[in-house]
Parts: C-alpha cells; structure tokens; sequence
C-alpha cells in the first residue's frame, strides 16, 4: 500500500513537473508571438527633483497587453525573456521607442501641459538587462538609435544593476567608459539590494544612483523608536543609516541620487532632510502610458 503511494505522490510530482514544463513553453511561445505582433506598450513614470519640484524625466516601464490575460508585469515575463534572449530584440524595441518618445515630448510641448523650459531637458531612463549590456553590438545599436531620434545622448541614461557590473567589472569598466565617451547618463538600478558593495563605486563612471524600494520604505524610523535605546531600535533605524551613507558617498562622488519606491509623505521628508536630490513612486504617480505621461504634472507633496 505504501508503495502503491508512493507511486502515486510520484505521479502527482511528475504531473506538476509536466504542467510547469508547459506553461513555461507556452509562455516563450507566447512571447516570441508578443515580440513579432508588438503587443508591448511602454509605461512612464515621473522622476521628480526635490529641489525644484518638477518632473526631473521618466522610466520607461514595459508592459505587454496579453490577448487573454491582459496587462501583464514585467515580473512575469522579462526573467522567461532574459532566459530566452528574447530580450534582447524587446530591448532594442524598448529603447527605440523610449528614445522616440522623448523626442517627441521635446518637440511638443507648446500642446503638452508640461513645462516649456522643462520639457526639454527631461531625460529618459531605460532598464538595460545584463544581456544587452554585455552585447558586443551595444555602442552600435546605441548610436544608430540616437541618431535616428535626433536623441542628444546626455538625455538618456541607462539604468544597470549592480550585479551586471559585478560579474565581470573589467568588462563592464570598458563599456561604462565607452558610453560615458558618448556622453550617454549611466544609472545603477536597486541600489543596496544586490552586493551592496560602496567600495566599487568610484571605479565606474556612474552618475546617477538609484536608492532600491526595499531601503526607502523604511526609513522613517518614528519619533518613539528614535529616543529609545537598544538593539531592536538600532536594526529599525538601519535603513535610514544606509540611505543616509549612500548620499552621503554619492554626493562626495559627484553622484546624483534617486530615491526609488516612495509611497508615503514621511518617507519624502525624510529623504529632504537627507538632502536626496530626486524622487519616484507612487506618492507623486504610478507609471502612465505614454499620452497621460505627456499631460501631466505633478503637485508639489
Ligand atoms: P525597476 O527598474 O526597479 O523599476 C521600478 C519598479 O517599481 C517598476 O515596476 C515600478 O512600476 C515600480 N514602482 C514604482 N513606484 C513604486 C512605488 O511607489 N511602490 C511600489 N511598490 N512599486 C513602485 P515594474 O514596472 O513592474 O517593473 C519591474 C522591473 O522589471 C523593473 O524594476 C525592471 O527591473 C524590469 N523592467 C521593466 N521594464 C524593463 C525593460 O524594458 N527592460 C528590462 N531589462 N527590464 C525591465
Ligand atoms: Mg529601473
Ligand atoms: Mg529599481
Ligand atoms: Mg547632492
């Protein structure tokens, strides 16, 4: 009997092996189909400086309008993609089209309700996956879509993990170097996640740091647990000391930096009084298609 049980918890094992083997073709087979119908869209959000209160540029954040599903997240699919290789025609899209629409805002702001002077020194920020920035064809594809945009490369920056740059730094110092010669913005992405490592910093050619969600949702550490002593308050209030050293570097550096997933209006004032220079998250807005992106603006908090 035990064996017959056994026999059969091997079975349901093996049935859910087979289920998850086919749903995972089924989900390359779906995004193979997404790439070649384009069934992307690229989302936008606001990136907001604290000293002037203006929308400082956006991320552009994939989205893909799945026939039955609907909108799905890039937590869904961009691992399957990076996996594939996929991603690396769905970045070249994601990049021309990104480029494209900044362009565009440069060019229409008489209509948009944005900010004339403002519109146009917007940047765009673009996710690039450890793939494409480790392609070989990178400053091609690169120059090729800056030129076609008429993009000035200062107005786009690349946002990178830490982690890309780690697995290989002396590969990834020669091509930081190359794009900081064509003056493109170069950004590292979900800062204090990966290795955390502030030592490396100075030796890339980075200008642009941006504070990861899971740091920022706790540093505002309440008035209570600042002024009672001990171990727990010391571990509560750590965020807010790493947040506080990573600007802090930054800044003697020469580094800008971004806090990432601010949500709440105590959050924000903390990060004014760490003298953090720009802000993203929901508390100002959640990613917008592209024609709500064109007409907003962001109340100052
Ligand atoms: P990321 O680059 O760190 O992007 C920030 C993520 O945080 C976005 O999720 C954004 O919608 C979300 N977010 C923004 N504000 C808040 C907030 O206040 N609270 C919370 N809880 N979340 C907030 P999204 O759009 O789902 O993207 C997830 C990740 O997928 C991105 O993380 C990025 O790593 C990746 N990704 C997105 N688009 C692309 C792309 O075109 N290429 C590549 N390689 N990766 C991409
Ligand atoms: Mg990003
Ligand atoms: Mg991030
Ligand atoms: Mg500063």
């Amino acid at each position: 009997r035990a064996k017959a049980l056994g026999r059969s918890r091997y079975e349901i094992f093996d049935l859910t092996m087979h289920q998850n083997a086919l749903s995972v073709l089924q989900l390359e087979t779906e995004l193979r189909r997404a790439v070649e119908n384009q069934e992307f869209e690229i989302y936008y959000q606001p990136i907001v400086s604290l000293s002037t209160h203006q929308i400082a540029g956006f991320e552009a954040l994939l989205r893909w309008h799945h026939p039955s599903r609907g909108l799905v997240y890039p937590g869904e699919f961009i691992p399957m993609a990076e996996e594939t290789g996929l991603i690396i025609p769905m970045g070249w899209w994601m990049l021309r089209q990104a480029c494209r629409q900044l362009e565009l805002w440069h060019d229409t702001v008489q209509e948009s309700e944005l900010n004339q002077e403002l519109a146009h020194q917007l940047t765009i920020y673009v996710n690039l996956s450890s793939k494409q920035f480790l392609q070989p064809e990178l400053l091609e594809h690169l120059d090729k879509i800056l030129h076609e945009t008429h993009l000035h490369p200062s107005h786009l920056k690349l946002e990178i993990t830490e982690s890309c740059l780690l697995a290989d730094p002396e590969i990834a110092e020669e091509r930081l170097k190359e794009l900081r010669d064509r003056q493109i913005g170069l950004c590292i992405d979900d800062f204090g996640t990966g290795y955390s490592s502030l030592s490396y910093l100075h030796r890339f050619p980075i200008d642009t740091i941006k504070i990861d969600q899971s740091l920022i949702s706790n540093i505002s550490i309440d008035v209570q647990g600042h002024c009672e002593a001990g171990m727990i308050n010391r571990t509560k209030g750590l965020p807010l000391q790493i947040v506080r050293t990573i600007i802090m570097l930054a800044d003697s550096l020469g580094m800008k930096v971004i806090a990432e997933g601010v949500e709440t209006k105590e959050q924000l004032t903390q990060l004014r009084l760490l003298d953090c220079d720009y802000a993203q998250g929901y508390l100002f807005q959640a990613p917008l298609d592209a024609l709500t992106a064109g007409k907003l603006r962001v109340e100052p908090q």
